[in-house]
């Protein structure tokens, strides 16, 4: 082993779901079937070429205000990231400085280790029930802070407003990030409870309901106390990490309440026809209130089920890891969509009995 080598910052990455170059069907990454609203699509035709001689805003503050106003919040409160992994990594960085372990589920969104890793915070990992539900009572002990999704991933379960305030409430002495990426399917958002309790942070992202995965936008709500703090650690960083266009388009974005509304309408509609079709198929699945199904099937190896729709180009979210082994992930597509899948499994189910 070379000197160099134990000073060395090593990382286990984040390994993202596969982002094929050839047309298949998508159900593998939680994005929006749908494109963005239509004013995202003149914003990127009518930007001059020649503004990109020059650095974006590095506060991004037009996006800022446009989200400030959305949520009626004050710009002071609102922090904008490249994506909500960005603005998840820069929290860590920030908020979780503690000896003691911050608290995440066992089962949900993977990068929370690799940041925790990453940045050497220690952690601890409090096991869902076998339901799938996260135990808010785990969440009552001394810790670092706490994480976690609202619904979870990749279960895709709601906590009730009412657990997520009881968890907010208990830890007054950290700080406790309630990570919304798929809030706008499922219901309450934590956001109503910014200003009444100083040490939660509340992430959203434009990946999901708003369509734009592709662009990277994420967001933080909170006091403007911890904002300062994010965005000094953010400055400390680098500056300029909105690029314009992703400010002007998200703008757009943000400005049309009407079509966000009505994509999440579409895809809540889907989610729940989806579900009972893959009951109606012999499939358990979790209630998902995100924009993807949890399922497995008793009577089938769900690995098997995976790479045969994957041959066949549609591509779903498979682990194999514990706990999880006989789950798959099915992000909600078009109706169409959804169909291919449901031909392909009438065919792959019946043959597979034989
Ligand atoms: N949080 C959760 C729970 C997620 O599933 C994702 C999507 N992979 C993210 C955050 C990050 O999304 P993005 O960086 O696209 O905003």
């Amino acid at each position: 082993m070379k000197t160099f080598e134990k000073n060395i910052r090593k990382a286990e990455p984040y390994v993202p779901g596969e982002q094929p170059w050839q047309k298949v069907i998508k159900l593998n990454t939680n994005e929006n079937p749908y494109p963005p609203a239509p004013g995202v699509e003149k914003a990127l035709k009518s930007m001059d070429a020649d503004r990109l001689r020059l650095y974006p805003d590095p506060t991004a503050g037009e996006l800022v205000k446009a989200l400030a106003d959305f949520y009626h919040v004050d710009e002071n409160q609102v922090f904008v990231g490249v994506g909500s992994d960005d603005v998840l990594s820069m929290c860590f960085l920030t908020f979780f400085n503690s000896e003691k372990p911050i608290l995440f589920p066992d089962i949900t969104y993977s990068f929370y280790k690799v940041w925790a890793q990453l940045y050497r915070i220690p952690y601890e990992c409090c096991p869902v029930d076998e339901n799938f539900c996260i135990k808010k009572e785990d969440y009552f002990k001394e810790n670092g802070g706490i994480i976690f999704p609202n619904p979870n991933a990749p279960t895709g379960l709601y906590m009730e407003l009412g657990d997520v305030e009881e968890i907010i409430a208990r830890n007054q002495d950290v700080i406790v990030i309630v990570d919304e990426a798929y809030i706008d399917f499922a219901g309450k958002s934590a956001l109503e409870l910014i200003d009444k309790y100083e040490n939660l942070i509340v992430v959203q992202t434009f990946s999901k309901a708003r369509s734009m995965a592709g662009m990277r936008i994420g967001y933080a709500i909170s006091n403007p106390l911890l904002i300062k703090y994010l965005n000094d650690a953010k400055y400390s960083f680098n500056s300029y990490t909105m690029n314009q266009a992703a400010i002007v388009c998200g703008i757009e974005a943000v400005k049309d309440k009407e079509y966000f509304e009505e994509g999440i309408r579409k895809i809540i509609r889907t989610r729940e026809w989806a579900k009972e079709e893959l009951k109606k198929r012999g499939f358990l699945c979790l209630d998902s209130k995100a924009n993807f199904i949890f399922a497995a099937h008793p009577g089938y190896d769900v690995q098997k089920i995976y790479e045969a729709l994957k041959r066949k180009g549609i591509y779903v979210r498979y682990w194999g890891s514990e706990r999880i082994e006989q789950y798959v992930r099915i992000t909600v597509g078009t109706e169409d969509e959804m169909d291919t899948l449901f031909d392909f499994l009438d065919r792959y189910l019946a043959a597979a009995k034989d």
